[in-house]
C-alpha cells in the first residue's frame, strides 16, 4: 500500500535519511526502531510531505505521495500522529476533532470496522466525530473541555481520533506513547492493534521497542539514517541484535 523507494533526506548538508526503501502492506502495523537521531521522524515527516525529499520516490497504491504538501497528503490518504501530539489546547476537544477532517475526505476505512457496530454509509464529519468519541468515550466526555486540559493520554487520544477524523487509508504514529505511564501505554497500543484488526493500515515508530513489535506485523531497523535490519516482527523480537541494542535484553 505504501512504497517508500530508495529515499534521502537532507538538513542542508547533513543527510538524516539515506537510500531508505520500505513498504507498508494494507491492514499491517509496521513499526520502525532506532536509536534517537536514527533518521525515524525525518522519514514520517517525508512521507507526510512535511519536508522534502531530495531524492527517489514515495507512493500510496498508484499516487506518487512525494512532491506533494502535507495538506495535499491528507487529502491522499494520510493521517499523521505528530511526535508531541500537537493539539490545539486552546481548543476544545471537539473542535481539535472537527478540524482534524478539515482537508479530509477518502475511502472511509471505518465502514469497515465490524466492532464499531454500524455501517457508514457516508462520510461525514459527523459520521467519523461519532465514530471516534465511540472509539474514545472519555473524549466523548470530555467535548466542550479545553484540548489543553486533558490528561497526557487522553491528549494522545485526541492526537489520534483527529488523525483519524480525515478516514486515512494509512496512519503515520511517531511515539504515541511518550510520556505516558505504563498501563496508558499498553492501552494506546492495545488500541493501535484494534484499529489494524478493524483493517486500518499503520507505520509506527515507538520508544518501547519490545510493546510496538508484540502488536506489530513487520519492522524495520533504523541506524544513522539507513534501515539495517528488516523482518516480521516475531523474527525481530527473537534477533540477538534487536534484543541487545534496543530491548535491553542479552543473547535468546
Ligand atoms: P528521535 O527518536 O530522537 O526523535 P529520530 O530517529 O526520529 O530520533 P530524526 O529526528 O529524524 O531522528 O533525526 C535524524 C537526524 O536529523 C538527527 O541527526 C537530527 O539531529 C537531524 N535533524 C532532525 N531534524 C532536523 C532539522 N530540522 N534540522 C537539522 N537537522 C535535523
Amino acid at each position: 500500500m505504501l512504497k517508500v523507494d530508495n529515499i534521502r533526506v537532507a538538513y542542508g548538508l547533513s543527510t538524516a535519511v539515506r537510500d531508505v526503501s520500505l513498504t507498508v502492506n494494507r491492514g499491517e502495523i509496521v513499526t520502525l526502531i532506532g536509536a534517537n537521531g536514527a533518521g525515524k521522524t525525518s522519514l514520517l515527516n517525508s512521507i507526510s510531505g512535511l519536508i522534502p525529499i531530495q531524492s527517489g520516490s514515495i507512493w500510496l497504491e498508484d499516487r506518487k505521495l512525494s512532491g506533494n504538501p502535507p495538506h495535499k497528503t491528507v487529502r491522499l490518504g494520510v493521517g499523521y500522529v505528530p511526535e508531541g501530539r500537537q493539539i490545539f489546547t486552546s481548543m476544545t476537544v471537539r473542535d481539535n476533532l472537527i478540524l482534524g477532517s478539515y482537508s479530509g475526505y477518502t475511502t472511509s476505512w471505518l465502514r469497515n470496522l465490524a466492532w464499531v457496530g454500524q455501517v457508514m454509509h457516508n462520510k461525514n464529519v459527523r459520521d467519523n466525530l461519532e465514530t471516534v468519541f465511540q472509539l474514545f468515550p472519555i473524549l466523548h466526555k470530555r467535548h466542550a473541555q479545553q484540548a489543553g486540559s486533558l490528561s497526557g493520554g487522553e491528549q494522545q487520544m485526541l492526537a489520534i481520533g483527529r488523525a483519524l477524523m480525515s478516514s486515512p487509508r494509512i496512519m503515520l504514529l511517531d511515539e504515541p506513547s511518550l510520556g505516558l505511564a505504563p498501563n496508558l501505554v499498553k492501552e494506546i497500543l492495545r488500541l493501535l492493534a484494534r484499529l489494524r484488526d478493524g483493517g486500518l493500515t499503520m507505520l509506527l515508530i515507538e520508544q518501547d521497542a519490545a510493546a510496538a513489535l508484540k502488536i506489530a506485523d513487520r519492522g524495520y531497523v533504523m541506524e544513522r539514517g539507513r534501515i539495517v535490519i528488516e523482518g516480521n516482527a516475531r523474527e525481530l523480537l527473537y534477533n540477538d541484535e534487536v534484543r541487545q541494542a534496543y530491548l535491553g535484553k542479552t543473547r535468546a
